[in-house]
């Protein structure tokens, strides 16, 4: 059983409807996929709607903003309850300020192409997507200014550019909690990814652990053979599960399908930890 568990549609960063990504995760012989837009479950609906014709297995879930002390940490829940009013009211409190997060950094950028719009960023980005700084990167493409995202991120967007601003996002710890409080399975995203930016110290994630966390997202591209391995062993030490996934965003980034996955038991254990929606199964 090939299971994938970190993808993005439209509904956050990602390039394809939710419906075509689960299309595209059973071409890539997946049977099991996660949907993980950033704050938001907007997509869950459409992705589930092509459950039964697709035959692919759908983990609704969500990859949730948070930082610690200006370090960006991007926590995975897994299955939780979708109207829970704690963290609804934290996802968008964070859509709010990553909005008017881009306009600043529109705002930035104008210095340098004085022809870029915030409006050209929101034609870039689905109906009520997660707005974030790949959608800025696709409007700059779209002005003929930059090739493509990953030359916008490395040139204007990166953490430590001028043109960065940083968004409202829950401390780390909290955010387990509350995950755990709307019935979801919390596990770190891309934990030692730090050609990203900072990454915390395994302080942080031992706290977060003792909060609820369930796992590592210990196989994942941004992570180099030493990354992976310490991920591994710090799961192993913390007795916190280990998965991996591809973290697709379409054709907005170079990670394919399948091209990591998650074992069936950590699959299972993270269903049973769960209570807020079940997996949606063909
Ligand atoms: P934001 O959430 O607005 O801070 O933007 C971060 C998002 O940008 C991440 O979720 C990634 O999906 C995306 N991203 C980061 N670096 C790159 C890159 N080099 N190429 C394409 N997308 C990227
Ligand atoms: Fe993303
Ligand atoms: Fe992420
Ligand atoms: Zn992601």
């Amino acid at each position: 059983m090939r299971i994938d568990l970190h993808t993005h549609s439209v509904a956050s960063d990602g390039t394809q409807a939710p419906a075509d990504v689960l299309r595209a995760a059973r071409a890539a012989g997946l049977q099991v996929v996660a949907l993980t837009d950033h704050d938001t479950t907007s997509g869950w609906q459409d992705a589930a709607e092509v459950v039964p014709e697709t035959g692919v297995a759908l983990v609704r879930g969500m990859e949730l903003s948070c930082s610690h002390r200006g370090i960006s940490i991007h926590l995975l829940s897994y299955l939780h309850d979708p109207e829970h009013p704690g963290l609804v009211a934290e996802i968008e409190r964070a859509r709010e300020s990553r909005a008017t997060r881009a306009r600043r950094i529109v705002e930035r950028l104008q210095e340098r192409f004085p022809e870029l719009t915030y409006d050209e960023v929101l034609a870039q980005a689905g109906d009520g997507a997660t707005i974030g700084r790949p959608h800025i990167a696709d409007a700059l493409v779209a002005l003929g200014a930059c090739r493509d995202r990953g030359e916008v991120f490395r040139d204007y967007l990166y953490d430590a550019s001028p043109y960065y601003v940083p968004h409202y996002a829950p401390d780390p710890v909290a955010a387990v909690r509350l995950v755990r409080a709307a019935g979801g399975v919390p596990v770190m995203a891309h934990p030692f990814a730090a050609a990203r930016g900072r990454v915390v110290d395994d302080a942080v994630i031992e706290e977060m652990a003792q909060a609820g966390l369930a796992g590592l997202e210990v196989d994942h591209r941004d992570h180099d053979e030493r990354q992976r391995a310490h991920a591994a062993a710090l799961a192993r030490g913390l007795r916190l599960a280990q998965t991996g996934s591809s973290d697709y965003h379409g054709d907005g980034k170079l990670n394919r399908l399948g091209e990591r996955t998650t074992s069936p038991d950590v699959l299972a254990r993270i269903e049973d930890e769960a209570s807020g929606v079940p997996v949606l199964r063909p």
